[in-house]
């Protein structure tokens, strides 16, 4: 297996809306001999405390990141961040924002749907979360397991009644595009542009490269392989550093960890741009992890 040279860059944990604990997560991650992970929860550095203290324990390169949600006209565009100093207040501050109008937001959300008929307790949903956050994952999980909709119908009513225009809907408020770049530059870290096949709109990346942005997530699990080469070529175009990851949030029916990955190169370019406190830490368990690859 040739999985020590490869890296997940794109992860989740029960912070957001993973179903595995952060050290569930990092554990499984040394068992399937990845080189190393970065873990990525939706707008929470909650995750973060718990995966390096598990890094440490287990001599496991692990990056502490996050990935934001962000308006960008009327698109919505994730920013993975890699290598936050998970601490710093200001970011701390803006995600207890961002957090808080999630709550609200869900509320409103539950509310929809027990006015279509579907009855969903708010504490139910609560009950799903590890944390303040919340997201639709979780009205979905809690609807399931309360006998309201069969699992295997999951997929169907999230399309249904959860996305955007659909009845039971309602947009979150969330950081602008730039605004996130900004935020993860001072926090000092490695802003990169996730899953942007996604997203439907490549012009807006020479803006952000701009603004900052220094990766593209070229190797993401819904991208086929011309997408993908598209967005290896743009990232070499204007000199971005093309990284990969699985989306991994521990779903039976989702992406395996690992699904995508990125390589050990683009993982030393993140490393260069890396401002925070933490790099020299993952670089160092990278080193004595590496000793051991066969
Ligand atoms: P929210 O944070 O409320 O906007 O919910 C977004 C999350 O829902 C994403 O991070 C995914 O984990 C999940 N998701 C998005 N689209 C779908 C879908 N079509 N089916 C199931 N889960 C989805
Ligand atoms: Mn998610
Ligand atoms: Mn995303
Ligand atoms: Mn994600």
């Amino acid at each position: 297996m040739k999985n020590h040279l490869r890296f997940d860059l794109h992860t989740h944990t029960r912070a957001s809306d993973g179903l595995l604990s952060p050290r569930e997560l990092v554990v499984l991650a040394k068992r399937r001999s990845l080189a190393g992970i970065a873990v990525t929860d939706h707008d929470t550095v909650d995750g973060l405390g718990e995966a390096l203290t598990t890094s440490e324990e287990e001599g496991y390169p692990v990056i502490p990141g996050v990935e934001l949600t962000t308006d960008y006209d009327r698109f919505e565009v994730h920013i993975l961040a890699y290598f936050i100093d998970h601490r710093h207040p200001e970011l701390r501050a803006r995600l207890a924002e961002v957090t808080h109008d999630r709550l609200a937001r869900a509320e409103e959300m539950v509310a929809r749907l027990n006015a279509l008929g579907y009855h969903l307790a708010w504490e139910a949903v609560r009950a799903r979360a590890n944390g303040p956050y919340i997201g639709r994952p979780h009205l979905v999980r809690a609807l399931v397991e309360t006998g309201v909709i069969p699992r295997e119908k999951a997929e169907d009513f999230f399309r249904a009644y959860l996305v955007p225009g659909a009845p039971a809907y309602v947009p979150h408020r969330e950081l602008a595009t730039e605004e996130a770049i900004r935020l993860a530059l001072a926090a000092g870290g490695v802003p990169v542009l996730a899953h942007p096949g996604r997203m439907g709109n490549p012009k807006l990346i020479p803006r952000l490269v701009a603004v900052g942005l220094v990766g593209l997530e070229t190797d993401y699990p819904l991208h086929s392989a011309q997408e993908t080469a598209f967005y290896r070529r743009l990232a070499s175009t204007y000199g971005l550093v093309p990284t990969g990851g699985s989306d991994f949030h521990g779903e039976p029916n989702g992406p395996s960890l690992g699904l995508a990955t990125c390589e050990g190169a683009s993982v030393l370019a993140l490393v260069r741009h890396a401002r925070g406190p933490l790099a020299p830490a993952f670089l160092g368990k990278l080193y004595i992890s590496a000793n051991s690859w066969e």
